[in-house]
């Protein structure tokens, strides 16, 4: 039997195993993929802590208790405030360890972030390389606990039960593909992650909301499935809120590191298109600032998408600081001309008929709205939704079209848990034995309704060395 069974080798499974097996625990790890490091390998990586020694050699003042209010601000006072109150604690001790460990932080950060609502402080935190630069420097102490025998792997075997001896969860029933294979530990952590890449799971969470994902392909949801067939409480699923800018690139997928549209705020990029639902018409400003507004009116759509309509003259416009700001994230002027041609998720026309036929919009409605925006653009004055940037109208063949999606990067909904983190069941009971970190929780338990920068992957990293340490003594 193992001193701590860990279900799921990822971002909170790699620290909670890292941190025990340090203080001399014996762990196992079972993870279903050929792999460990889970999301790390896609995330963004954005970490946010206030009183960071990082931020002191900016010269920036922050707390935890800085932290703790924006966050409440943020999410009007919504989701677990025990555990968000221990992983802003936890959070500035979590980015010490990684720059003890020599993360190689981008040399920008820490920043405000606007892509969500904007903390008061420049405390998100990240790396060079995104969260890879978070598994680059934990990689090296996982081998040393694994060389040492301290960690025992068990690669391609998913989770599938849960069995109670004497009361308590103790055993992990697995299968490899080949065998059905029994694991024990005297305390089981579950850090499974999300569940944004199971359509069924998805659906039954957020009934008639659509999937596009973009989640790390394991977040399946097999805990959460596992842990509620024990009994275990689901919580938070209502907090749902998707990210913007995510284009298909396979049905009913995105990729938010290799195709994705700069749509999320009009802080980094001023709009030269318009945004049309599926009528051909206007729905917002395009040049709304603040990234929770966009989210909430693209979700208030039961399709979860939207267009964007631009002309040539757009692509070939450059920002005031005299850059390029294509529409696209990363891309160039050429790669989204090239891009149209292949019609997967841009189209281009010499006229805006010819663009409606090919989307499928309504070609009156679709003249009329870009008429009426250009008439508006010349009078300098948008009397539908107050937009106040107004530099282009669109009129210069080709036209384009653009099918952007609100898309699920990680999931809100997750087991409920207390504030050891031991799972809890419907009844508000604990279920003995059984513990919870990361995404597995939801990141409505740490971020509330709302998207705070970086309070997914920090909590995962930091509830995980918090279980590690705490699970090794006890
Ligand atoms: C593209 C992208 C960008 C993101 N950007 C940010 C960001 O900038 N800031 C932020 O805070 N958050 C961000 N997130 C979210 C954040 O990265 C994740 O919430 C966090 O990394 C999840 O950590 P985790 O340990 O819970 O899960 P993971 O890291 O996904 O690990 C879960 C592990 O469990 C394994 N597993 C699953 N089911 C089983 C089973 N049945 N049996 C055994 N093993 C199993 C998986 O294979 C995986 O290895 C982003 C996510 C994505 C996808």
């Amino acid at each position: 039997m193992y001193d701590i069974l860990i279900i799921g080798g990822g971002t909170a499974g790699m620290t909670c195993a890292i941190t025990a097996a340090q203080q001399g625990a014996r762990v196992g790890v079972v993870e279903k993929s050929d792999h460990i490091g889970g999301a790390l390998h896609w995330s963004g990586g954005h970490m946010s802590a206030g009183g960071t020694r990082r931020q002191k050699e900016k010269g920036i003042a922050d707390s935890v208790e800085k932290h703790y209010k924006d966050i409440l601000n943020i999410t009007d006072r919504t989701g677990d405030l025990d555990l968000i109150r221990m992983a802003v604690e936890e959070a500035p001790h979590t980015i010490d360890w990684l720059d003890d460990l020599g993360f190689e932080f981008a040399p920008e950060c820490p920043r405000i972030i606007y892509g969500h609502i904007p903390y008061t402080e420049a405390r998100t935190h990240y790396g060079v390389d995104k969260a890879m630069s978070i598994y680059k420097v934990i990689k090296p102490l996982w081998d040393d606990q694994v060389q040492e025998g301290n960690i025992e792997l068990f690669l391609n075997h998913t989770l599938v039960g849960l069995e109670k001896i004497d009361g308590r969860y103790t055993t992990a029933l697995t299968d490899s593909g080949r065998d059905k294979v029994k694991f024990q530990g005297r305390h089981i952590v579950m850090t499974t992650g999300g569940y944004g890449s199971n359509p069924a799971f998805f659906d039954r969470k957020h009934p008639g909301v659509p999937l596009m994902s973009s989640a790390y392909p394991t977040a399946m949801g097999d805990g959460h499935a596992v842990v509620e067939n024990a009994g275990g409480a689901f919580k938070y699923g209502e907090f749902h809120i998707p990210s913007l800018g995510g284009v298909e690139l396979t049905p009913g997928r995105c990729n938010f590191n290799t195709a994705w549209a700069n749509v999320l705020t009009s802080v980094y990029r001023s709009p030269k298109e318009i945004y049309v639902n599926e009528s051909g018409r206007r729905f917002m400003r395009e040049d709304e600032m603040n990234a929770d507004t966009r989210e909430r009116l693209v979700a208030e759509k039961s399709d979860y998408k939207f267009w964007a309509i631009f002309d040539e003259s757009a692509i070939m416009e450059k920002e005031e600081n005299g850059n390029y700001n294509p529409i696209m994230l990363g891309e160039t002027l050429e790669s989204i001309k090239a891009e149209s041609k292949n019609e997967n998720y841009i189209w281009s026309a010499p006229t805006l008929e010819a663009l409606a036929l090919k989307t499928g919009l309504p070609i009156e409605n679709l003249k009329s709205t870009v008429l009426r925006f250009n008439n508006m653009t010349l009078a300098q004055k948008d009397e539908d939704y107050g937009r106040a940037y107004l530099n282009n109208t669109i009129e210069k063949p080709p036209f384009y079209a653009l099918l952007i999606h609100a898309s699920v990067l990680v999931t809100f909904g997750g087991m409920h848990v207390d504030k050891e983190l031991q799972v809890l069941d419907e009844s508000g009971k604990v279920m003995e034995g059984l513990y919870g970190a990361g995404e597995f929780l939801g990141l409505g338990a740490t971020s509330g309704k709302a998207f705070c920068s970086g309070m997914a992957i920090t909590p995962a990293l930091s509830f995980g060395r918090i279980l590690g340490k705490r699970l090794a003594s006890s």
